[in-house]
């Protein structure tokens, strides 16, 4: 963060300040854990479900914590606020305004967003000093602490903004202050909190809405609930996709034998090719959006294009591919969350990816769909066999309906296998794997599939 003194940090919070010297210093990072306190920092004392942060207040002072933000005197340093969340929130916000020279990019949308976050980092880093959060840090609290990482050298901030209702992304756009905004898509991600898709394209276009005229919006061509928030905005419209219309589009896609899509990059300066080290044709969206923004930060196409193939899979669990040494097995491991959209997107990557060879599908509930919940996992029941999977492997009680709709495909000669828990994928999948087989591992956070795939590569 930007050196502050306690009493501006009250300024900002409109906090009373609890402290015999206004002028102490915060220069070092703005922290919700003591241990992860250093000199100088300011330690945020959330109260949690579990345990209070106040608790902590004095472990951070002694171990050099400058100051407390608090609800309640902490017998220190401290600034005592009625919210220390909203507070949190009200001191990034003003933090970001003392730094008119950080461009900030927010991104929103139903998947894809912590994978483009880290593909945007990769390509307007090459334009000056980036800050992007770690993982999926999106949301009222990992938001705010990623933004108060910033400081005058940083060019680039990338926040990850997601909304679970109505007002979420307006509310995370006030403090993180975007010049630019991203929609990647509208699916049906937490749609059971939403009701609708149209309920969450409301939701998602309030980036856009937070946009002066001195921004940019950064809109999904291909997406019509996304192209229409255009409508939405004062700022600038950049559209990216596969529609011929758009002003950063792909062109000459394949993935090649490893799954890895390849691409003609078409901007308005001009056509490069890329090759992504990435899995899967979404990665090329997702690629697309990033290139957008790279022009909005005056990166060259050659910079970006160049980017754009350097780019390394930054966070873990989304198509992570590993081989076997020991007998060629393909390991697709996209354990970190699934919804539809998602869930379609890996499956056609994984059957591309085989090119003759087996496939099995190793698949757990898509958590928060509602009440189009067995219909939807039906649906993807049958995608798995019409697309020919060798064997599919529902794991857990929602995916039921997964076997349930696979089953319905009678042209399908492939194996389905209903499973309690992950231990019981593991003994199933060893019973019938054979060497070269591919096998995709995919639901969603709760069902902790990434074990499955851990299991298989144990001792690689
Ligand atoms: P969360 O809401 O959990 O933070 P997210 O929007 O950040 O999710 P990612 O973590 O990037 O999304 O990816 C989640 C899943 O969606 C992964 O399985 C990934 O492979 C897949 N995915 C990534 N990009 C896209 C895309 N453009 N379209 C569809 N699926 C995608
Ligand atoms: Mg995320």
């Amino acid at each position: 963060m930007i050196p502050l003194p306690l009493s501006k940090v009250a300024e900002l919070t409109g906090g009373t300040l609890h402290c015999e010297r206004p002028d102490v210093l915060v220069d070092g990072p703005v922290v919700i854990d003591s241990r992860a306190v250093e000199p100088g920092a300011l330690f945020a004392a959330f109260r949690g479900e579990r345990v209070d942060g106040h608790d902590y207040a004095a472990a951070a002072l002694q171990a050099g914590a400058a100051g407390v933000l608090a609800e309640r005197p902490v017998g220190g340093p401290a600034v005592v606020v009625d919210d220390v969340q909203k507070a949190l929130g009200e001191l990034a916000r003003g933090v970001l305004g003392r730094l008119p020279d950080t461009t900030v990019t927010g991104i929103t949308g139903s998947a894809g967003k912590t994978s483009t976050k880290d593909l945007i980092a990769q390509v307007v880093r090459r334009a000056g000093p980036t800050i992007a959060p770690v993982g999926s840090f999106n949301n009222e609290i990992g938001l705010p602490l990623t933004a108060l990482r910033a400081d005058e050298q940083t060019r680039h901030l990338v926040l990850e903004m997601g909304a679970r209702g109505i007002g979420h992304i307006a509310y995370l756009a006030r403090i993180g202050r975007p010049r630019i905004g991203v929609v990647l898509n509208v699916g049906h991600a937490h749609i059971g909190e939403f009701g609708s898709q149209e309920m969450v394209a409301r939701a998602k276009g309030e980036l856009v809405e937070a946009l002066s005229v001195h921004g940019t919006a950064v809109l999904n061509a291909d997406d019509p609930l996304v192209r229409t928030m255009a409508a939405r905005t004062a700022a600038k419209i950049v559209t990216f996709g596969r529609a011929p219309d758009a002003t950063v589009r792909a062109t000459e896609e394949f993935l090649d034998d490893q799954g890895r899509a390849r691409f003609s990059l078409v901007t308005p300066e001009g056509v490069l090719p890329v090759s992504l080290r990435l899995h899967g044709a979404h990665a090329v969206m997702n690629a697309l959006a990033a290139a957008a923004v790279g022009r909005e930060a005056g990166l060259e196409l050659n910079e970006i294009a160049e980017a754009l193939s350097e780019a390394e899979p930054a966070s873990r669990w989304r198509m992570e591919v590993t081989v076997r040494q020991s007998d060629g097995v393909t390991v697709v491991n996209d354990a970190y969350n699934a919804n539809p959209e998602s869930m379609r997107a890996a499956l056609d990557t994984v059957v591309h990816m085989a090119r003759g060879r087996r496939a099995f599908a190793v698949l757990g509930e898509m958590a928060e769909l509602g009440a189009s919940s067995v219909a939807e996992h039906a649906k993807i029941g049958q995608h798995v066999a019409r697309s020919g999977f060798a064997g599919l492997i529902a794991v857990g009680k929602a995916a039921a309906a997964m076997a349930e709709g696979a089953g319905q495909v009678g042209s399908w000669n492939g194996e389905c296998v209903q499973v309690d828990d992950v231990g019981a994928a593991l003994t199933a999948l060893r019973e019938r794997l054979a060497p070269q087989d591919v096998v995709l591992v995919k639901g969603s956070r709760v069902v902790g599939l990434e074990r499955v795939a851990a299991g298989l590569l144990e001792g690689e």
